[in-house]
């Protein structure tokens, strides 16, 4: 498969079967924003379950939090955003395009034929101008006197100005983390490559505090536990790896970040930040707001600003890393089968329930067995056409399993189980179904 046409491909199920709309389509789309259909959103907050209960339920260290998008607007100055949270851009004068200064080299000129901004003699680019990315709104009844409010273009914030609330009403020590997911908004310039790099997007942020002088060790604990769950989302592990940042890529913030990376068809890309952020976040806040932030431990009878190790990690981007990775076509039997090979307990669709033919009793049992197994599973009853076509449907959405009614059924109470990736049949008993899929949808 060409590169390029394996994100064509993968763009257009994830439309004709209902993973990602653009949004706004019918008014000609709205720039690099987009909407999750029924089964988009069904992966999406898998991930994300997933995520949280690795997170915060399988620990005691975690705790969760879910802090408003709207913020008090001196939370961006004390954090930096406001004067910092910058991308040099460079205007064409003659295209009215606009580019990042950093990407030009990979940019493509509107003009043809097809070239790098600054190629063309009608180019006319300006200097680089800094433009920051944090989408403005007016709080208040009238727009002239009311102030100006941020939407967060990170969830981090909201968890360092709640830390000590967290702290002291689920009575943590240190070391100890929040996490949060939410939504979070950048106005990106050079947006693209499908749900990768979006204006509005969701975060999976988690804040790690602890005693100044620990955080290097936690950064590096934090680092594997983060590439263990990727791995453990079913990614291959020859597409992930590590990008360490130099001084010169270091946010404002960090004293030390690595990116975990992920091979897309359109090359290595980032998925997920570690970053040592110091005491950065609550010594600006604690200065700004005048409030002390500080920690007292007992134990010790000190006080001290922990340091923070953060993992931060996009909903989208990984939604679309696990659609990148799970796709595939196959020749099977002369004709191409597209199959998405999720982990199945990411799947949209556990299990398909599929009557052989609408007849001899068939659909009923169908019925019965579907209102069974969706009570603890989602699942898709499907009766239209040849099974055949059914099961690659099926395939096209990554449903690890089939399961049919067929002729024997109803002389010894058995179906056939069709797995996803083998194509392979397994004759069981129909009230064994539901443990059958329980033990494999881990
Ligand atoms: P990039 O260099 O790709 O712009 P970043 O370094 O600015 O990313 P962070 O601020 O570290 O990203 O954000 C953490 C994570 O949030 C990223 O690894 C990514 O998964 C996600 N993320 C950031 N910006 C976007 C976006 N515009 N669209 C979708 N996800 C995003």
């Amino acid at each position: 498969m060409a590169q390029t046409s394996v994100m064509d491909k993968l763009v257009s199920l994830c439309k004709r079967r209902g993973f990602v709309f653009q949004s706004s389509e019918i008014y000609g789309g709205l720039g690099s924003v987009w909407d999750y259909g029924p089964l988009g959103v069904e992966l999406k907050r898998n991930i994300k379950d997933r995520w949280w209960h690795a997170m915060v339920r399988a620990r005691d260290d975690i705790e969760g939090l879910d802090a408003a998008i709207l913020m008090h607007p001196k939370v961006w100055e004390a954090s930096g955003h406001v004067a910092g949270f910058t991308d040099p851009l460079i205007d064409c004068k003659t295209c009215k395009a606009r580019f990042r200064a950093d990407q030009v080299g990979d940019a493509a000129c509107p003009q043809k034929p097809s070239k790098h901004p600054g190629e063309h003699t009608t180019c006319a680019l300006t200097e680089p101008r800094m433009f920051n990315l944090m989408f403005k709104t007016v709080m208040g009844p009238v727009e002239e006197s009311g102030s100006v409010v941020y939407l967060r273009p990170e969830t981090a914030q909201g968890i360092y100005i709640n830390y000590l609330n967290v702290l002291q009403s689920s009575r943590q020590k240190i070391p100890f983390g929040i996490a949060q997911i939410g939504k979070a908004f950048r106005n990106e310039i050079t947006p693209g490559n499908f749900i990768f790099r979006t204006r509005e997007f969701e975060q999976m942020e988690m804040q790690f505090f602890v005693k100044p002088g620990d955080d290097t060790e936690w950064f590096e604990r934090w680092r594997g536990l983060r590439m263990a769950w990727h791995q453990e989302l079913g990614l291959n592990p020859d597409k992930l790896r590590w990008h360490p940042h130099v001084e010169s890529e270091l946010a404002h913030y960090a004293r030390a970040a690595y990116d975990i990376e992920y091979e897309f068809p359109f090359g290595w890309n980032e998925i997920e930040g570690i970053h040592n952020r110091g005491d950065f976040d609550l010594s600006n806040h604690q200065k700004a707001s005048g409030k002390k932030l500080e920690y007292f431990d007992q134990a010790a009878n000190t006080r001290y600003l922990p340091n923070v190790v953060e993992t931060s990690a996009g909903a989208d981007r990984i939604t679309l890393t696990v659609l990148a990775d799970a796709f595939r076509e196959e020749e099977v039997e002369g004709e191409t089968r597209a199959v998405l090979g999720f982990l199945p307990s990411v799947a949209p669709i556990k299990a398909a329930v599929l009557p052989l033919v609408n007849k001899d009793a068939m659909p009923e049992m169908a019925t019965e067995l579907f209102n069974d197994i969706r009570k603890k599973f989602s699942c898709f009853y499907d009766d239209g056409g040849a099974i055949g076509r059914r099961y690659r449907r099926m395939d096209e959405v990554g449903t690890p399993f089939c399961i049919t009614i067929d002729g024997q059924t109803a002389t010894d109470q058995t179906v056939t189980v069709r797995h996803r990736d083998s194509m392979a049949q397994d004759r069981i008993a129909i009230d064994a179904v539901t443990r059958y899929l329980s033990e494999r949808l881990v």
